[in-house]
């Protein structure tokens, strides 16, 4: 059962082809024999699993079925959930448990999804290889030396592993499209404002987005579904009309203009990536989609943009852990700047460290201007690119990865190399527009994706861009070698 989609899960409970508590105990049973070796769940909550199982079957019996009645799932650990730890991959929340559940969740429970725990995750969404947990490195899959991508490594893997059908994850400047595409998975980071932050642990709260990691564009449409909307507890949530994202996935592409820029297809990408990637495009223009060069000339101000403005949020947002209302406290404080100095130092990893310095300097008074309102500048200039890009374009291609996934340890020497891992995907956190990613092809027997990159609340177009894809390919029906 361990390799269905949710879709498919979804029809064969309808038809009574197996209950909800046979598959969430079949995937359980896979959770504990195989994860040991890819580490992708920090907390199995196995006895609420099979509790919200069999209320599930019990609703179900009852003639009380949705969609997602029994559908087993699992969150990332970033949202917090009532009673159950959410630790964010962080020994700063290794005792967290929180009083409330996130929005996201929250809908999860009430659609009748059944979850299995909380996943794996680069401290507080700093990563692009999940190298950063606390919990330890989680392996791909695919090749258990190599990484699954970051932060959301945890929810890429345990959906390619077949753990569970599908995931939530976060993204603020790659990280659901980034290890989706290493672990041969289908990503989708939405608009800015389309899904509730409340419950979600803030890395850099003008970019954070929550997102979904599935086997297929037509499960990632499910749980937007579920998501998206506005909520009153999260005033950046945008109110707006929620489309019901499985009707258009069957519309036709015939006549959709393709942009491709320039900047996407340069040095800072492999020949053999590059092939995936022309190869998938071609697969669309076969469908009847017109195909047109365009530029986005501030592509290279994105990483020096986003590596200012996420520290400096970062350093604002995590300045709440101090050792005093929850989280990590160290032992026996002399003074009230004993107990902040330590348990800060105890508490957070070096990544986590190094982005609260660099963003505490370009906040402070003297470097503002000259860092963090510089970079805000230039973040204008990003997010004009697109706009100007999407009035001749209905939609945007190119790679999300310059590289296929890495081995473990290849780049945890040189923060930079690793935030280059990134050079695809931050531009659409700045502007603020969605993305996804969708398997496309392989390298060296690893899962290369396709980046679509869509208008503001166009996420429609990019499941029905990704379905159409995935009906012509098989790239996401592929499965790991490596478990
Ligand atoms: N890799 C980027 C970072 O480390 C993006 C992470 C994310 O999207 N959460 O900040």
């Amino acid at each position: 059962m361990h390799n269905k989609t949710i879709a498919e899960i979804s029809r064969d409970l309808a038809a009574g082809t197996y209950s909800s508590e046979e598959i969430t105990k079949d995937l359980l049973t896979r959770v504990s024999k195989l994860d040991k070796d890819i580490n992708s769940f920090i907390t199995v909550t196995e006895e609420q699993a099979l509790s919200q199982a069999k209320a599930a079957d019990a609703n179900r019996a009852a003639g009380n079925a949705s969609a997602w009645t029994g559908v087993p799932m699992a969150h990332k650990d970033i949202f917090c959930t009532n009673g159950v730890l959410t630790t964010c991959g962080s020994k700063m929340l290794s005792n967290f448990e929180a009083p409330y559940d996130a929005t996201v969740v929250t809908k999860f429970n009430d659609a009748g999804a059944v979850s299995l725990g909380k996943l794996n995750m680069d401290e507080f969404a700093m990563g692009s290889s999940n190298e950063n947990s606390f919990y330890g490195p989680v392996a791909n899959p695919w090749d258990k030396d190599r990484v699954p991508g970051g932060s959301s490594g945890g929810s890429a893997a345990a959906v390619a592993a077949g753990f569970v059908p599908g995931a939530t994850a976060t993204d603020t400047g790659g990280s659901i499209r980034q290890p989706a595409a290493l672990c041969g998975v289908t990503g989708l980071k939405p608009t800015y404002g389309r899904i509730s932050r409340y419950g979600m642990i803030a890395y850099a709260s003008s970019l954070d987005q929550a997102g979904t990691i599935t086997h297929t564009a037509e499960d990632a449409a499910m749980m937007m579904n579920v998501m998206a909307g506005f909520d009153a507890k999260d005033s950046t949530s945008v109110d707006r009309d929620v489309p019901d994202y499985t009707a258009t996935l069957d519309n036709s592409i015939e006549g959709m203009t393709i942009g491709l820029p320039t900047e996407y297809f340069r040095d800072d990408l492999s020949a053999d990536m590059q092939q995936q990637v022309r190869n998938a495009i071609a697969e669309y223009e076969k469908m009847g989609a017109k195909v047109k060069e365009i530029s986005l000339p501030n592509t290279h101000l994105a990483i020096p943009a986003y590596y200012v403005i996420a520290p400096s949020e970062c350093s604002a947002n995590l300045s709440r852990m101090d050792g005093v209302r929850f989280g990590h406290r160290c032992e026996d404080p002399k003074d009230i700047e004993d107990l902040y100095c330590r348990s800060r130092g105890e508490g957070f990893g070096e990544e986590v460290k190094r982005r609260i310095m660099v963003g505490s300097y370009a906040l402070s008074a003297g470097f503002y201007d000259a860092y963090y309102k510089k970079a805000q500048q230039v973040r204008r200039l990003i997010k004009n690119d697109f706009v100007t890009a999407f009035n001749d374009v209905d939609i945007i291609m190119g790679p999300v990865t310059p590289t296929p996934a890495f081995k473990r340890g290849e780049k945890t020497s040189d923060p930079v190399e690793m935030y280059l891992e990134d050079i695809f995907t931050i531009a659409l956190n700045l502007a603020g527009l969605p993305g996804m990613s969708v398997p496309c092809g392989a390298v060296n027997n690893l899962p290369v994706g396709l980046q679509l990159i869509g208008n503001f609340f166009d996420e429609a177009r990019l499941l029905n861009a990704g379905h159409k894809f995935q009906q012509a390919t098989d790239w996401h029906l592929k499965t790991p070698t490596g478990i």
